[in-house]
């Protein structure tokens, strides 16, 4: 980005982040008029979107020209609220030149669960994020989001908001999106992994050249001091294989609920008609289905 404001017109750089919001909004990863992003400019001001519009469809006449505390300098739309948010993290990171605050749905589930996301999982999310965290929720809009991350903003670039969403941030435009498609992505994976089987953390000799490949391509990494003893959080991992039974389900303060036998037998049986083959006729499907679901059922007691 300091070539980008160097050499780029202030206009050039509106029409990048429109095209950004387009790609956000087609991702899914914002509905309505949720999201918004902005772009450091230099001399103590930034361009950032709009509140009450979809992001799928600004014109550069719609993002907005704000200081260092959020005051408007210019644009005919009032800017997002989560502006403070932004500039929260562009005081404490001088080499951060974009942010990105959306809610996309696979990462934001893991905010929503309480769930931290895995590290030592899977290569791409350990070289272009690192460990991502969650921070303690706080109401959108709030100035105290940014105390919020405070924990991990210097270490991260992604970092999941509590019960809401996601905020990356990068030294461009481009990378700092891809950050967000990476840790939706990379959450969409766990995801399946767990339906498909057992999920296969990296071994630490693994973990290291991954370490050693990102400093060699000059990227930071908190674990590159000690890479022999890189904490892999294990929550997610844990939580799948100890607790498949209670998933999906409200947690109260006093545990979680319960499932009712029948619910669970009645999903069991639908995933056991989706295993059997479509040439098996109806009438021995529906017995066939009965048969391995009253096994299941008597194994769990
Ligand atoms: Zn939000």
């Amino acid at each position: 980005m300091t070539t980008q404001r160097k050499f780029v017109s202030e206009f050039k750089l509106k029409e990048e982040m429109c095209e950004y919001g387009r790609r956000i909004w087609m991702k899914g990863f914002c509905a309505g008029n949720e999201g918004n992003h902005s772009v450091r400019l230099g001399n103590g001001k930034f361009l950032v979107t709009p509140t009450g519009i979809s992001k799928g469809f600004l014109k550069p006449d719609d993002i907005c020209l704000v200081d260092a505390n959020g005051k408007q300098l210019a644009g005919k739309r009032r800017r997002s609220s989560e502006f403070q948010l932004h500039a929260h993290i562009y005081k404490a990171r001088p080499d951060v030149n974009c942010v990105i605050h959306s809610h996309p749905p696979h990462a934001t589930a893991f905010a929503v669960a309480g769930v931290d996301l895995p590290s030592c999982i899977h290569p791409e999310a350990e070289v272009f994020l690192g460990p991502v965290h969650t921070a303690k929720y706080v109401t959108p809009g709030d100035k105290r989001l940014g105390e919020s991350i405070d924990p991990f903003i210097k270490d991260s670039n992604t970092i999941l908001l509590g019960n809401h969403g996601v905020v990356s941030f990068a030294e461009d435009l481009e990378s700092t999106y891809y950050k967000l498609e990476i840790v939706d992505a990379y959450a969409r994976i766990l995801i399946l992994a767990k339906e498909v089987g057992s999920i296969q953390p990296l071994g630490s000799a693994e973990m290291k050249e991954l370490i050693e490949l990102k400093a060699r391509f000059g990227m930071n990494d908190p674990r590159a001091k000690d890479p022999q003893n890189a904490a892999c959080q294990s929550d997610f991992i844990s939580r799948v294989r100890s607790a498949v039974a209670t998933h999906g389900r409200m947690a109260t303060g006093a545990g979680t609920v319960p499932a009712p036998s029948t619910s669970a037998q009645c999903g069991l049986e639908q995933t056991i008609a989706h295993l059997v083959p479509d040439r098996v006729k109806a009438d021995e499907m529906e017995q066939i289905v009965q048969v391995i679901t009253d096994q299941i059922m008597a194994s769990m007691g």
